[in-house]
């Protein structure tokens, strides 16, 4: 089948970051992408005959895509987590078929097992990056959020959140590691609650859901400015950590 994309609709795409949306005839959304540069990552999928990460999906593409719509983002980190939430909510077909050729990536949310005899640790999750999360009826106490299509972005969007938001990428042992030190890690006997805050906000901030994450960050800055008043050694997080918070997490503002 020929592609009846018409030529003038590629050209009036932005060159721009963002997340494009291919729909067939009946606007039915059928693929979800994103790109540093909009028009020429379409034009790819419509003139090419050839697409590296799924060849048996170039030509259905080309053939059956008849509008383009896209969404212009200020960085790479905002176009992953745009198009994930877009995907997750449409399920375009030929996404589908990739997710299911496990091209895709999604972040882990993994219970410690029950071996620490550290009651705060045990509850403490830690977090991976894996393909396909596994087909279980029963996934608790996991929890899995994708799809992500770019890993190397991923990663990125998390080295960024746990400079924040310190994480485990895995069980912890009784003892301090490497990362104890650099502050990327909690420790070997973290402040349980903390810690669940900050996990909530690494989920908000991987769905999309960036403005709880800024206005719980601002609550608690404005409470911290105003109980640093008084001496509170408790409070490991200063101002200054905060007012880096915000910065990273501006990453995802428009
Ligand atoms: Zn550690």
């Amino acid at each position: 089948m020929a592609n009846i994309l018409d030529n003038t609709i590629i050209h009036k795409l932005p060159k721009a970051i963002g997340v494009y949306i291919l729909k067939d005839k009946n606007g039915e959304i059928i693929y979800i992408g994103k790109s540093f540069n909009i028009r020429e990552r379409v034009k790819t999928h419509l003139t090419n005959k050839t697409w590296s990460a799924a060849p048996h999906l170039a030509n259905p593409l080309r053939a059956y895509t008849n509008q383009v719509d896209c969404i212009i983002t200020e960085n790479e980190p905002e176009a992953l987590i745009k198009e994930s939430e877009l995907i997750k909510k449409h399920k375009p077909k030929y996404n589908i078929m990739l997710r299911d050729d496990k091209q895709y990536f999604y972040v882990g949310f993994i219970a410690q097992d029950k071996k620490t005899k550290n009651n705060n640790l045990e509850k403490a999750p830690y977090l991976v990056i894996t393909h396909q999360p596994p087909k279980t009826k029963n996934p608790a106490p996991k929890t899995y959020i994708g799809p992500f299509t770019d890993g190397k972005s991923l990663k990125l969007v998390l080295k960024y959140l746990r400079k924040v938001f310190p994480y485990y990428t895995k069980p912890h042992g009784i003892l301090p590691c490497a990362y104890c030190h650099i502050d990327l890690c909690p420790g070997p006997d973290p402040d349980l609650g903390e810690y669940k805050k900050n996990i909530a906000k690494i989920k908000h901030v991987l769905q999309a859901k960036k403005p709880r994450v800024l206005s719980s960050l601002k609550k608690e800055m404005k409470k911290h400015v105003l109980s640093s008043i008084k001496p509170l050694p408790k409070i490991k997080i200063s101002k200054l950590k905060y007012a880096a918070c915000l910065g990273a997490i501006s990453l995802f503002s428009r």
